[in-house]
């Protein structure tokens, strides 16, 4: 069995949301101090890095992270590639695209160029997509971009598309050396009671 890591590299200094909590890890509490362990410290948002966003994310109703269905974070995916010259991710970018029996959905669209600088632009999901993919089976998608929705985007109308679509959201994954196809995929939450969103370690697994 082949493992493949999809999951940014958690840094100081990686790259975050605009105006989001930059991510620290310290040694807070060295062996030279307590005599026997090195006890680190960590600060960061809860969308760093490789992260699920729980509907309360974008709606103050919206379920929590320790609420959401954890098989929704471990079975079988699909990664389809799309290309990264890309605006946005359609239905027409889909309609020759086999989706038949897929409840997950990664789209590999290599935008986001350089790792250590956050992305000025995405190519995002359209919302009328999400209704789409709700009716072929979708309850999973993921991106290798930090958002479904643009940058600048403050009205979010794929995050509330996809949520009442039934559908979740697994975002910045690293999929650039991953070839189209079929997977096993876990990515799961930290169960964070009240979380808007949760980092994760995301990994493929082949047979
Ligand atoms: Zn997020």
């Amino acid at each position: 069995m082949r493992i493949f890591d999809i999951s940014r590299k958690l840094v100081n200094g990686m790259p975050v949301w605009p105006g989001d909590t930059a991510f620290q890890y310290e040694v807070s509490w060295p062996m030279e101090e307590s005599g026997s362990v090195n006890v680190g410290r960590l600060e960061l948002s809860t969308h760093t890095g490789t992260h699920v966003d729980a509907p309360f994310h974008f709606d103050n109703d919206g379920k929590r992270i320790s609420e959401l269905d954890l098989n929704l974070y471990i079975g079988p995916a699909r990664v389809i590639d799309l290309p990264p010259e890309i605006e946005s991710i359609s239905i027409e970018e889909l309609k020759e695209v086999d989706l038949d029996g897929v409840t997950r959905v990664l789209f590999r669209t290599c935008a986001w160029k350089n790792g250590t600088v956050f992305p000025e632009k995405i190519p995002h999901i359209e919302p009328e997509l999400a209704p789409y993919l709700a009716k072929k089976g979708i309850r999973l998608i993921g991106l290798d971009v930090p958002s479904v929705d643009p940058i600048d985007s403050k009205e979010l109308p794929a995050h509330h598309s996809l949520n009442e679509n039934g559908i979740h959201i697994l975002e910045s994954l690293i999929l650039d050396k991953i070839v189209p196809g079929d997977y096993e995929l876990i990515a799961l939450p930290l169960p964070l009671v009240e979380g808007d969103g949760s980092p994760v370690r995301a990994i493929l697994r082949q047979w």
